[in-house]
């Protein structure tokens, strides 16, 4: 895997990667994993394909989820309870009703104490609240390129964190 480290500080907001294959993709979500926190919101962006809900499986394989990540597509939203966190994997690609959002209680999910991750944020884009980091992952002839990028304090400091480790 081939990382940029950035030593300017504003740019330890802002993590880029090139990765090969799948497995390096479920890696790097394992990784992540041991810098997120509750409260967080993560928006994945990307294509059909890319490679969001592979990442999603690593990060919840980094939490210590053991069993299958399905991808949540028809179901809008997968929720995995790991000891004490709750972590709602959502899908917005078929949504098209901001109904059914108020009567599936979604708002209530994006709490304090919850990590959201959120494939296709653009489809709900209205109703969701801030991601505190933004993913943006680009497919290449072989790989894929992944950006992330902390958009509040607390998304800015749990990338300083992943960033300091990353340089030493
Ligand atoms: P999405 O959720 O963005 O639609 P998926 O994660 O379901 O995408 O599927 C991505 C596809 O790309 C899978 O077939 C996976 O094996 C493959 N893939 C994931 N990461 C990489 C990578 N870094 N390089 C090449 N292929 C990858
Ligand atoms: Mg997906």
């Amino acid at each position: 895997m081939h990382n940029t480290p950035y030593t300017d500080p504003e740019s330890a907001h802002n993590l880029t990667f090139y990765l090969d294959d799948e497995m390096s993709m479920l890696d790097l979500g394992n990784r992540m994993a041991n810098f997120l926190r509750p409260g967080l919101t993560l928006f994945l962006y990307g294509n059909l394909g890319a490679g969001k809900t592979t990442l999603a499986r690593g990060i919840l394989h980094g939490l210590g989820y053991r069993h299958v990540v399905k991808s949540p597509t028809y179901n809008l939203v997968e929720i995995y309870k790991i000891s004490r966190l709750y972590l709602y994997h959502f899908d917005f690609y078929r949504f098209n009703d901001p109904l059914e959002w108020e009567e599936a209680g979604f708002r209530e999910y994006f709490n304090p104490a919850s990590i959201c991750i959120v494939e296709w944020p653009e489809k709900a884009e209205d109703l969701l609240p801030m991601a505190d980091l933004q993913i943006t992952i680009k497919i290449h002839d072989k790989g894929r390129s992944i950006e992330i990028r902390g958009r509040t304090e607390l998304g800015k400091q749990c990338l300083q964190q992943w960033n300091n480790q990353e340089i030493s």
